[in-house]
């Protein structure tokens, strides 16, 4: 058992209104109180859709959640002339914690590249924003077994430019992109060499302390059943959760497995 926090976040991707939202965030909040569940077990972080964040905001200040929430992306540039963009700024002051940086679903629809992804970061440090960095190889990838050497270079690069100072509490999650949403589970063990490998990575070029203290997360059809299992790896601090979250019972059950 390391000193790490157990880390549970749900990306709801684009899913829920911010009227479902509201409903999903007060079902998981009586979930985990009926779990007997609190910050003393685990960090909980609902990741909502932009359009939900006021209303989630709102609720969290209002009934004095414990949970935590974040966005699933952010805008790399600073507010000015960007049509449709989201600065970290306005996160931060909405109460945002946390970002998701870099998820295989951004790379690939939106051709995120991982200079694109560090700039991203830079912009989330900047606003005090807890950035979760995703990484991850493809199937073609895990089968020809470059899987270790292609995740780590996206860890790399996407972390080009930066020291040991700027990325205390960072947050790095491993979701195969083949076990994302497919019911595929990468298995424990698998979870676990990799998360060894991005530690000892993180260890090399920033140092003990950071290795140590960093969050290292498994994603890809994560669910109640299956979280004890993969958490149970000592390099492995929790999970990144798409659709086994967007139910409040669902997702309180899971975190009630975890801990
Ligand atoms: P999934 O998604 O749990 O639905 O596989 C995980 C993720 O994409 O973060």
């Amino acid at each position: 058992m390391s000193d790490r926090t157990l880390l549970l976040a749900g990306n709801w991707k684009m899913n829920h209104d911010h009227l479902e939202a509201i409903s999903a965030v007060q079902k998981l909040a009586w979930a985990l109180e009926d779990a007997k569940l609190d910050d003393s077990h685990c960090e909980v972080v609902v990741i909502p859709p932009f359009t939900d964040i006021r209303s989630v905001q709102t609720l969290v200040q209002g009934d004095k959640l414990w949970l935590k929430y974040g966005a699933q992306d952010v805008s790399q540039h600073a507010p000015g002339a960007h049509t449709g963009e989201i600065a970290a700024s306005f996160l931060s002051r909405l109460g945002c914690s946390f970002v998701v940086i870099g998820h295989s679903e951004r790379r690939a629809d939106n051709h995120e590249t991982n200079d694109v992804v560090a700039a991203k970061i830079r912009a989330a440090l900047s606003a005090e924003l807890t950035p979760i960095l995703c990484v991850g190889e493809s199937l073609e990838q895990r089968q020809d077994k470059s899987h270790v050497e292609f995740t780590l270079g996206q860890l790399d690069d996407s972390l080009a430019g930066f020291d040991a100072n700027d990325l205390s509490g960072l947050v790095i999650a491993y979701e195969p992109v083949w076990a994302i949403g497919t019911g595929e589970t990468a298995t424990a063990a698998d979870a676990a060499e990799m998360a060894s490998a991005i530690r000892a990575r993180i260890g090399e070029k920033y140092g003990d302390s950071l290795a140590q203290t960093t969050r290292i997360l498994y994603g890809g059809s994560v669910k109640a059943d299956n979280v004890a299992e993969i958490v149970a790896s000592a390099d492995v601090d929790g999970a990144l959760v798409g659709g086994a979250s967007l139910s409040g019972p669902d997702f309180a059950a899971l975190c009630k497995a975890a801990v």
